[in-house]
């Protein structure tokens, strides 16, 4: 016997554009007789953060092939297209479809955004129909746990976390003591490709040429969302379970025994170097972060990847992504309005657009645009140093990250925006603000030598901005970069300026913030 769509539904289980796992705790006791899905597009999804067209069809694109996957299954989906009917919010489309077809209870897995979760509960609410969330058991770590972990310590740090997820969950280890006999081998790590470069015969990152359903999507985005930032020419992501998959292979054998050594570099158009590309998978749930971290360990086990390389990446997903989770749920909503450096600049206008002098902005921002991806260093030590720098509103860094992004979901887009790239949370998620000059650029990447500037000067016709506003910066916070013992150097340089640099330094980055357009 199947489940009549007009039969009133027994459960009504609704997911979300980035809860794309037919295993989530959402469908444990699933029955096609009785139950149906829900899932909806909503146009508000993509202007709430004026999303750019990359971010808008992934997640359009990944959800439709999610849809087919379950009616595959013989399953019931209620599925709203974008454009069908009058324009709602994705919780009024919920509200009527739950009029309409009266299921005895909701069941979801938690939303991944706080807003959202809260939009949920009210919503249901306003029906009558319970509404029975569950633990998300995609990650590894629960609410409850991050809040044992933070319960009592003053200060929390990502790499105590670390090692206790390692030990928790028996990953890299040996016995009790960590592989290889230390938790981090950055020293082995981070290092800069010099003047060569990267190796041009490696092979390109696998490719997901848009099938049909994809290209409707990059028809539908081009149409109705003409005017958001970013093309879709090169729209090439995986948005199956199967091809999330195919893409990890693919980083396993090609890039992941290199990943250590050049997680920092940065090269002129080369988006993907040796990153994994795997971050808008796992985060839609097309892929389960333990079954990349079994991978990635059985690559070290087997003797294909070297531990530094491995217990680099590993860190990221099992440390890093789990952390920056824990500490959203743990602050928000509060979060999302701290401002620690009263910072209150809008963002260059182009931010959205790449169209700048400043070869290295132009580089990362570019690429944005065009694949919706920039790696972890360019986005903290690029576009996040500039806003920094720039003394830009934190939510207006924030509400850009969230918009340009195929991997943006609140959770782990806000703790990195407005955590570690701004720090705005005034140290939770940094033990101090991620500032450098143009010099870091040019020693961890190619971009000086094709750019106007110079890092060296920091005022002067070829002064590069980042080192100008680097200046600017240290004189503006002297005083609290004087208390933390990881910037006193820092502060120790700046109290050497004597008054005429001091001004020198304040005039030129005032005329350099009047000269670049900003939206008001
Ligand atoms: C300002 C800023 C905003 C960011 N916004 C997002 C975001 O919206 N969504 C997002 O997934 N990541 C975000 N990150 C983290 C990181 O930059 C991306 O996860 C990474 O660049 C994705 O590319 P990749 O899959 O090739 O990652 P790789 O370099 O191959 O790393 C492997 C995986 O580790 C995880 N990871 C790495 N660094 C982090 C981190 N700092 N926090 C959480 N997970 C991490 C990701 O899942 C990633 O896929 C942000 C970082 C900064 C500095
Ligand atoms: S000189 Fe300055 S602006 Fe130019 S690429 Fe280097 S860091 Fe960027």
């Amino acid at each position: 016997m199947t489940f009549h769509p007009e039969t009133r539904p027994r459960h009504l289980v609704l997911v979300l554009g980035d809860q794309l796992d037919a295993d989530s705790a959402a469908f444990a006791d699933f029955d096609p007789v009785q139950d149906a899905v829900w899932m909806a597009e909503a146009s508000d999804e993509s202007t709430r953060v004026w999303s750019t067209k990359p971010r808008i069809a992934i997640f359009l694109t990944a959800m439709r092939h999610f849809r087919v996957a379950l009616r595959d299954r013989g399953w019931t989906v209620h599925y709203r297209l974008l454009g069908e009917g009058e324009e709602e919010s994705l919780t009024a489309r919920l509200a009527a479809d739950v009029r309409r077809l009266r299921p005895r209870a909701l069941v979801m897995v938690q939303a991944g955004e706080w807003h959202l979760a809260r939009a949920f509960d009210e919503t249901a609410a306003s029906t009558g129909v319970p509404l029975h969330v569950k633990e998300d058991a995609h990650f590894l770590c629960t609410h409850d746990d991050f809040r044992r972990h933070a319960a009592g310590r003053k200060q929390l740090r990502m790499e105590f976390f670390y090692r206790e997820m390692r030990q928790e969950h028996r990953v890299l280890m040996d016995g009790d003591e960590p592989a290889g006999g230390a938790w981090n081998f950055d020293a082995e790590n981070r290092k800069s490709f010099g003047k060569d470069g990267p190796d041009t015969l490696r092979p390109p990152p696998r490719r997901f040429a848009p099938d049909a359903v994809t290209r409707e999507v990059i028809a539908l985005v081009n149409k109705k969302f003409t005017k958001h930032p970013g093309t879709l020419d090169a729209f090439d992501w995986p948005v199956t379970q199967a091809d999330a998959e195919l893409a990890l292979q693919d980083f396993l054998k090609h890039r992941l025994a290199e990943f250590g050594r050049w997680q920092d570099a940065m090269w002129t158009n080369e988006p993907w170097l040796f990153h994994s590309r795997l971050s808008a998978a796992m985060n839609l749930k097309l892929l389960d972060p333990r079954r990349v971290i079994a991978a990635a360990e059985k690559a070290f086990r087997c003797g294909r990847a070297p531990l530094a390389a491995v217990e680099g990446f590993i860190r990221q997903i099992l440390g890093w992504r789990e952390y920056v989770r824990g500490i959203y749920w743990l602050h928000m909503p509060g979060y999302l309005e701290r401002n620690a450096l009263g910072a209150r600049h809008a963002l260059p206008d182009f931010y959205w657009t790449g169209e700048t002098d400043m070869a290295c902005l132009r580089d990362a921002i570019g690429q944005t645009m065009r694949y919706g991806y920039a790696h972890h260093i360019q986005r903290l030590m690029v576009t996040g140093l500039f806003a920094l720098l720039w003394n830009a509103h934190p939510r207006r860094v924030h509400e850009w990250y969230l918009a340009v992004y195929v991997d943006a979901v609140e959770w782990v887009e806000l703790p990195n925006t407005l955590g570690m790239s701004q720090y705005a949370d005034g140290g939770v998620m940094a033990s101090k603000p991620y500032i450098a000059s143009g010099k870091y650029i040019q020693r961890m990447s190619n971009y000086c030598a094709g750019c106007r500037y110079d890092p060296a000067q920091r005022t002067g016709p070829k002064a590069c901005p980042f080192t100008t506003f680097y200046w600017d910066f240290l004189l503006r916070h002297e005083a609290m970069l004087a208390k933390n013992p990881r910037t006193v150097m820092q502060a120790r340089n700046a109290a050497r300026l004597t008054p005429a640099q001091r001004r020198e330094i304040t005039d030129h980055a005032d005329r350099l913030r009047a000269a670049i357009p900003t939206a008001t």
